[in-house]
């Protein structure tokens, strides 16, 4: 499995080796030697340099982005994910769970608020407060990116505050919108994770009616008024 990634379109993302988290940094270390054929490294935005939307999840998977080295990729949470993009009509081509399927995003790009993968799929704050730069730096090197899709609580009250806002003001709701001045409206989802769509906690038709209503968004916005 090759390990390019074509959606890498920016300088502002973190190099292979990022140095700043040093317990992400033992835990890549090991890692690579249980797992030498497998990309374990910051997983990097993936999707169209034009995006418009940005999803946002938490972190990669031990077994999914981290060992394929592409957001999403390889795991339940990105099949219904990239399912639902190919419903929408935000992608070209089929998506085969490994990054050289030839995949492309429309309008869509793809990252996570902690860029490594962690422990037990939980990163501490400390971390998600250091990654943070690289979303801020990946919404300003993509100026065209009018909405945010987070993938649960987690992600949201990272991105929420790596904006410049108070979680404890624009509190997580699945389905809810948040506009904040200056940055992309964020719009709330539960995680796509094989737990919350196994408790039905979140079936695909809620997760559709998020897309729906952010594609309408965005198609709205670029009516002529
Ligand atoms: S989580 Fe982010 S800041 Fe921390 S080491 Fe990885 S890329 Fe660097």
């Amino acid at each position: 499995m090759g390990f390019a990634d074509p959606g890498r379109t920016s300088v502002t993302e973190p190099p292979l080796d990022c140095p700043l988290c040093p317990r992400l940094v033992a835990f890549r270390t090991d890692n690579r030697a249980a797992h030498p054929d497998w990309f374990n490294a910051p997983v990097l935005t993936f999707g169209d340099p034009n995006a418009r939307l940005l999803i946002v999840g938490l972190a990669p998977g031990l077994r999914g982005a981290n060992q394929t080295g592409r957001p999403f990729t390889g795991d339940y949470a990105g099949d219904l994910l990239y399912a639902t993009l190919d419903k929408f009509g935000l992608s070209r081509g089929t998506y085969r769970a490994r990054p050289d399927d030839g995949l492309e995003l429309r309008g869509v790009a793809i990252t996570n608020a902690v860029r490594c993968v962690p422990p037990q799929n939980k990163p501490t704050p400390a971390e998600i407060r250091t990654c943070l730069s690289f979303l801020r730096e990946t919404l300003a090197a993509r100026p065209g990116i009018e909405a945010i899709l987070v993938l649960g609580k987690i992600a949201h009250d990272a991105t929420i505050a790596g904006l410049g806002g108070k979680p404890s003001r624009h509190k997580f709701a699945h389905g809810a919108v948040h506009r904040l001045d200056g940055v992309p409206a964020i719009y709330d989802s539960y995680h796509c994770s094989r737990y919350n769509t196994n408790t039905r906690r979140l079936t695909p038709e809620m997760f559709e009616a998020v897309f729906a209503q952010i594609t309408a968004d965005l198609q709205a916005d670029q009516t002529p008024r």
